[in-house]
């Protein structure tokens, strides 16, 4: 499983995991730790978009 950097609407917990995409609107899906909750986020995350070069400057 994938978690999920964002926090939960419900809860504000950070203890998410990916739970695939809603089909019809590619939203992203999740079950939440914190409340024991299903739901979906407004964007999907982008791992795949961040930049190696951004990250290796700040350290
Ligand atoms: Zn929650």
């Amino acid at each position: 499983m994938i978690q999920i950097t964002k926090a939960c609407p419900h809860c504000g917990s950070i203890d998410l995991v990916s739970n695939g995409h809603n089909k019809k609107n590619g939203k992203q899906k999740y079950y939440c730790n914190g409340c024991d909750r299903y739901g979906t986020l407004d964007a999907a995350p982008r791992y795949s978009e961040e930049r190696k070069e951004d990250s290796e400057s700040l350290f």
